[in-house]
């Protein structure tokens, strides 16, 4: 199964067909090469000091976010959870000197529902939430990707949800509909997908100080870091393939990529 990254971007993805990422979504499931067994959810709106995995049987739909159309709040994404898989995937990392939680009681945050609702929208496939330490590096995503790498000969998709550029404060929601693209945003995101193609993992994990505008387009980290699990889940200087390149609201790269 390969290992994916995907850019969210904003919660009304999920109901704005004319979207191209949208519709990039709604054929990523098909596009794969078999349904997945499970999906391992690496999503930024999970943020925790410790790895820690969703591992309730049923868990709930949270609408972590304020003042969108009142559709989004309706949308429920049923996939059940996988509470025997989350305590095997807690010995995995545990195994790596990654010591992780389980919480019982976590439900699929927007990052992971709102892709997971258009790739898979029958909600067959159970799915687990693994969080995100902002507080920590891009190393220690790539070192959980290579401790969940095993999981992916056994049919399950270790699937990163966040933004391949994200500075907030440069994006045009709910204005209009095509902005230009800030010239420093597609330079990051040009860099990200030479290296991303290049198997340039070295040059990857050193982001902060190698990619043009680093800072500029992710202010805080929580949006990039999800990247670094699946390409931590490939074997080092794995080239990866991109899936999808689109731009958002101007400052929000769309970008998706796939390690095979
Ligand atoms: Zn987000």
């Amino acid at each position: 199964m390969p290992a994916v990254f995907v850019s969210h971007g904003a919660p009304t993805l999920a109901i704005e067909a004319h979207e191209p990422t949208h519709a990039f979504l709604q054929q990523l499931g098909k596009a794969l090469p078999m349904t997945p067994r499970a999906i391992v959810c690496i999503s930024a709106h999970w943020e925790s000091r410790q790895p820690t995995l969703s591992a309730g049987a049923t868990p709930e739909t949270i609408h972590d976010f304020y003042g969108f159309p009142e559709a989004l709040y309706r949308i429920r994404y049923g996939a059940p959870g996988d509470p025997a898989l989350a305590s095997r995937i807690r010995d995995l990392l545990g195994a790596d000197g990654l010591v992780a939680a389980l919480d019982d009681h976590r439900g699929f945050d927007h990052g992971a529902w709102v892709p997971l609702s258009l790739a898979y929208p029958r909600a067959d496939v159970p799915v687990l939430q693994l969080s995100v330490q902002s507080a920590l590096d891009a190393a220690h995503h790539v070192a959980l990707g290579r401790a969940l790498a095993p999981l992916r000969d056994e049919g399950i998709l270790i699937l990163g949800s966040g933004g391949a550029t994200h500075d907030l404060r440069r994006a045009s929601l709910g204005g209009r509909a095509d902005p230009p693209v800030p010239a420093d945003v597609r330079a990051f995101e040009a860099w990200l997908v030479e290296g991303i193609e290049a198997g340039a993992t070295a040059d990857l994990v050193a982001w902060e100080q190698r990619a043009p505008y680093a800072r500029e387009n992710h202010p805080t980290h929580e949006h990039f870091l999800p990247l670094f699990v699946p390409l931590g889940a490939a074997p080092e200087g794995t080239r990866g393939r991109v899936l999808h390149r689109t731009f958002a609201y101007g400052a929000l790269s769309m970008a998706a990529f796939a390690w095979d």
